[in-house]
């Protein structure tokens, strides 16, 4: 599932005009967002008996923050994994890396802070003397670094393949503990953090009305009275569909508003009526106590 931040940066640059900044930010986000959809899916292919936790955010009583791409469980190991779209031609540091002017931390010592952090996190949950290993993911074919030296925690898109092989190869069964541990994991993770410092300022009366398509997102214009086509990527879709997703969108944009039927058919710039917006979000408040 795609963060929450980058879903509001998303409804908002169909709504809004984001500036070059905001729309370089959103690029960032969507590019992480694909390089980690990417990479987990291919350890999710993984044959051998694992566990695979995605996107996890702690706040340890102890020890700093960690928010965490991916986790895996795998024989008597729990593996980090930093996962990184960069692309382009970039110089090793051990502080830094470097692209012309542009440096950016080396994120290896950003996981390697995480593998500590999260050391203290499990042990703060009962869980000692657990084998953990912390690698950065280079997911990206046209990321280069120039004057890196061979590290095995440092694994580029050309060595992902054998990574696998390699994990497929060692992996045991692994113990009951692994089971335990990621419950325990999953229960102290937080909700899915929102960056608002990021994300440009906007009201319900600026925003642009209307539904949004399914495929490619954009607002949709060319409207019957149950389909719309999109203009831009031509798909198909049903109104209904389209206004429960506004829904959530307004939900997700607007989290204190409370949501009536006038205002969810507002929202969509009356793609349907008031009482059928209202009818629509009783059935989905249905749903979600069911
Ligand atoms: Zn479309």
């Amino acid at each position: 599932m795609k963060p929450v931040t980058l879903l509001m940066m998303e409804a908002l640059n169909e709504r809004m005009n984001l500036d070059a900044e905001e729309k370089r930010y959103l690029g960032n986000l969507l590019k992480g967002f694909n390089g980690e959809f990417a990479f987990s899916e291919r350890l999710g292919d993984l044959k051998c008996e694992h566990i695979l936790l995605k996107d996890l955010i702690f706040d340890p009583k102890y020890s700093g923050q960690i928010q965490l791409d991916a986790l895996l469980f795998i024989k008597d190991c729990v593996i980090i994994y930093e996962v990184k779209n960069y692309s382009g031609d970039w110089i090793h540091g051990s502080e830094c890396y470097r692209n012309g002017d542009i440096e950016i931390p080396n994120p290896l010592i950003q996981a390697t802070r995480t593998k500590n952090n999260f050391k203290r996190l499990l042990s703060e949950l009962g869980f000692d003397g657990i084998f953990v290993e912390a690698c950065v993911v280079f997911v990206n074919p046209e990321f280069t670094l120039y004057q890196a030296e061979a590290d095995k925690n440092v694994i580029f898109a050309s060595q992902i393949n054998a990574h696998i092989a390699r994990l497929e190869q060692y992996a045991r069964p692994y113990s009951f503990e692994f089971n335990r541990l990621s419950s325990a994991l999953r229960a102290a993770a937080l909700p899915d953090k929102v960056f608002h410092k990021q994300i440009p300022a906007y009201r319900f009366d600026t925003l642009q009305k209307g539904i949004r398509c399914s495929v490619c997102g954009c607002l949709v214009q060319g409207i019957s009275q149950r389909r719309y086509q999109c203009n831009r990527c031509g798909f198909i879709g049903l109104n209904n569909e389209a206004v429960i997703r506004a829904l959530q969108e307004f939900q997700l944009l607007f989290p204190e508003k409370r949501l009536n039927g006038r205002l969810l058919s507002e929202w969509c710039d009356g793609v349907l009526s008031h009482s059928q917006c209202k009818k629509i979000m009783k059935e989905r408040l249905t749903q979600n106590f069911e």
